[in-house]
Order: structure tokens, then sequence, then C-alpha cells
């Protein structure tokens, strides 16, 4: 068994993720978090949320808001997702399996097709007699398939075209007018959006990696064009590998390749630092960490520059979060498409606010913390012991054992978790199977501290503490108990 197929079987059986509508034969693209996946996917959300919102605080504002996930046709005309969010697609004729147009090509004639036309790829087909990679049937005319789900609002008259957003970023800027009201009409500020987004993929695969439905943290920072940025300090941080549009590969610290010039912008250099220090907090392995910049043929037109932070994960790269200067194109695009204009005055001039966008997926981060975290583990006597190093947090919840079922421990131990409720942390309590077994099951889930209640807890108020990575066990009073565990 492959890694990550030993992660899936665990994700399945206790309740991290697991595909939706198994009862009715899956469908491929959305996946359900149970209850452990919640909790670990809540935490984070709320690393991302307090990374930007709180500790931000004193260099820039952060606000956080929330959008509908569904809006009018008008605001994906402007974007251009209407015309252009699309991928090519083409379909057997005898078996009818859609495949991404580019991707067959790619894979069958090795070559690149960066910047190619739906006739451009189908001539390559026809030419080289590509054919269904299913049942080897002949392949139909490559077309244009838009990955916006579509719907309608509304009967009758009122009756609009919607789309379900494939990105949040969208609604923040059509709603920057009133977010510059409400900012007290001061640059720069920043605007973070979590919630879901669609894309109708033409075939997804892997797991979260690739959903129908997904969660997105987009945090968009406005500026003046004329920032220099003095608010924003890099730190001195370890070595990673950075990956230019060129291809020339450095590895030394984020600080210098921006002192190098290699990340020209020192607002992306800092978020791209931000973000590393972020996912390694999760618990995410650094050394699988790679910063990459997006070439000039997979950038958008209006985009200055744009950087992901990758991770190198058993199924392949993924990106987890994408930095980018957007310029001032989609506030521009929307007050030409809505009449309404964009233009602030600030600093002594009259102009269009810059955005830096940083992108989140959070399905992917999910993905990425579990492999980083499981460990395989041989003791001594050949018992082998599996679990996740999940950091406390992101860990689900903090459980609690009473040694036994009977003489007052149950009893005890529902005061050990009112204290714990009091201090608003999440608790699992068992009662039931050997206490091995109980530290066995909540390792395999990642909980890194399990406190358990035997006889010397009724006489002096002390309960056992057991560090999951160590299985150190160490006595602590009750009433320190929530200092011990935040
Ligand atoms: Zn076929």
């Amino acid at each position: 068994m492959k890694i990550y197929e030993k992660i899936l079987d665990i994700a399945k059986r206790r309740g991290i993720f697991y595909p939706s509508c198994e009862i009715y034969g899956g469908i491929s693209g959305f996946y359900d978090y149970g209850a452990i996946g919640t909790r670990i996917k809540k935490n984070v959300e709320d690393l991302i949320r307090k990374a930007y919102l709180v500790e931000e605080y004193g260099n820039f504002t952060c606000s956080e808001i929330e959008c509908p996930t569904l809006s009018i046709d008008s605001v994906w005309n402007a974007s251009g997702h209407v015309k252009s969010f699309s991928d090519f697609t083409v379909e057997c004729m005898a078996c009818k399996e859609p495949f991404r147009a580019d991707h067959l090509v790619e894979e069958n004639l090795k070559i690149s097709c960066d910047g190619m036309s739906a006739e451009q790829l189908t001539e390559l087909i026809k030419n080289n007699n590509l054919k269904c990679k299913k049942c080897g049937g002949e392949l139909n005319d490559v077309y244009n398939y838009n990955l916006m789900f579509r719907t309608e609002i509304a009967p009758g008259k009122n009756k609009r075209t919607g789309y379900m957003r494939p990105e949040t970023a969208q609604s923040t800027y059509i709603a920057f007018k009133r977010l510059w009201e409400i900012s007290r009409k001061k640059l720069p500020f920043g605007i973070l959006q979590i919630g879901h987004s669609y894309r109708n993929e033409i075939s997804p695969r892997q797991y979260i990696i690739r959903l129908r439905e997904f969660t997105q943290a987009e945090m968009e920072f406005f500026i003046d064009p004329d920032d220099k940025y003095e608010y924003l300090n890099l730190k001195d941080d370890a070595a990673i590998k950075i990956m230019d549009k060129d291809d020339k590969i450095s590895e030394i610290s984020i600080k210098e390749s921006h002192e190098q010039g290699i990340i020209k912008n020192k607002a992306i250099a800092y978020f791209l630092q931000k973000s590393v220090n972020l996912f390694v907090r999760m618990g995410i392995n650094y050394q699988k960490l790679q910063l990459r910049q997006h070439k000039d043929s997979e950038r958008a037109f209006y985009s200055k520059d744009t950087w992901d932070v990758e991770f190198m994960s058993e199924l392949g790269r993924i990106e987890i979060v994408g930095v980018a200067d957007r310029g001032n194109y989609d506030l521009t695009q929307h007050q030409n498409c809505s009449g309404e204009s964009m233009e602030i005055f600030w600093n002594n001039k009259r102009f269009v606010p810059n955005v830096i966008e940083v992108a989140y997926g959070i399905d992917r981060p999910v993905y990425c913390i579990v492999e980083s975290c499981y460990v395989e583990e041989m003791s001594k006597k050949g018992d082998e012991r599996v679990y996740f190093k999940f950091p406390p947090e992101i860990s689900p919840y903090v459980c609690v054992f009473p040694l036994m079922a009977k003489d007052g421990l149950p009893e005890k131990a529902g005061e050990v978790v009112d204290v714990l409720k009091r201090a608003n942390l999440y608790v699992f309590y068992d009662k039931s199977g050997s206490i091995g077994r109980r530290y066995a099951r909540a390792d395999e889930i990642g909980v890194s501290y399990a406190l358990t209640i035997d006889y010397d807890t009724l006489k002096d108020n002390t309960v056992t503490v057991r560090f999951r990575d160590t299985k150190e066990q160490r006595r602590v009073k009750i009433d320190e108990l929530e200092k011990v565990v935040k």
C-alpha cells in the first residue's frame, strides 16, 4: 500500500474525509469532511483568520467579510469568467468519456500546449491519430467548456442567469466602494473572505486536491500603486527552493531572493514568507515546500507577477497558495461594466487602487497537513504505531479518559470535561476499552493530548497528561490544565 492509500484508508475509516453521496455511487469532485476532518479544517481556517485579522494588526488593517456564493451574470461577464474561464475538452465518440484536450496532447506528444487554440488542438489530435484513453475510440473536435456552474435565479420576468462563484475574490471587488467607505478611506487595507467556491472540473480525481466544490481563503490587499511597503518587514528565514519563470532554481531565503531581485515585489515576498510560515505552523513539511513563479504564458495578461507556494506530495505537485499582483484590472473592469466609479482620492491623487491577491485553498492544505503529519513507528518489541503528528493548533480535540468506568472515576472525569469546556476547548470523552487501546485510537487521529483520570486524581486532584509524540506522561493539577493544554 502506498502512503497516500494508507492515509485515505484512515481518513475514511475515522471520519477525516470521504466521498460524498456514497450510497448513490458517489460523484467525483465532491467530498464530505467527517467529525475529525471538520475540526481540522476549521482549525486551518482559524489559523489563516488569526494570521491576517489579529497578527497583522499594527502593520495594516485587515477585515473579514462574507458574500453569497451565487451571483448574477453581470459580475462574471465583467470579470471575464463567462468568456474565458474554460478548459479545452474533447470527448470519445464511442464511450463519451471527456478529457482535458491539452493534457491529452501533452501526455501523448510530449509537447507544451500553452497558448494553443481549440482548432490547433483538434488538428494535432487528428494528425497524430490520438484515441480515447479508455476504449480506443475516435475523439470528436475540441471545444471550450466553461467551468462555472450556471443556474437561474427567480421565475418569470424576474429571471436572471446566475453562476456559482468560481472564486471568492470577485464578490470582494464588486463591494469595493462600500469597503473603502467602511475602512475610513485609508490605504492600504486587506479584506479576507473564507468560503466555498465552485468549478465544474472536467474529470476531477485526486480526492480533496481537485474538487468541484471547495473552500478558499482569499485576501485582497488594496494599495496605492506607488506604495513602497515600508510597513512590511521581511524576516531572516531558512533557505527554500525558489523557481523563477525561466526555470532558474535558487535555494536561498525569501528575504535574500527579494534583495537579489528574484521576487521583485516586496508585498509578494512578504505574503509568500507569511504563507510558508503559516503552512509550517499547520504541520506541513517545510522540506517539501517550494516557490514557483508563473511563466509569462500561464499568467493572466493583466497580472504583473504571480507566485505559488507548492507542496511536493505523494500525489504530485500541489499548489496551496497563489500570490498575485493583479494591478487595477478587476476594479477597472467592474467600473467599466457597472458604470460605477471605483476611483478614490488618496495621497493627493485620484486613481483606481491596485490589488495584491493572496489566494489559499483550504482543502489542499488539509491534505498536505495529513500527509506531512503521517507517522509509522516500529517499537523495539515490533509493535507498529500509526499516528498523525498534528500540531496542537490543528489537532481535532483533547481526549479525556477515566482509567476505569467505575469507582467514581467517570464522575471525576466529568468535572475535568467541564473545566476544558469552560476554557473553550473541544473535548472527546471515552470510557470504554483498555486505556492503551484508547490512547492508540486518539493517536491515530492526531490528538495532541489525552488526559487520564485515575485513583490518584480522587486523592490529589491531578490528572495524567499524555503527550502523543513522546508518549511522555506528566501529572498536572486540574486547576492548571487550561494553562498547560493551551
Ligand atoms: Zn472511449
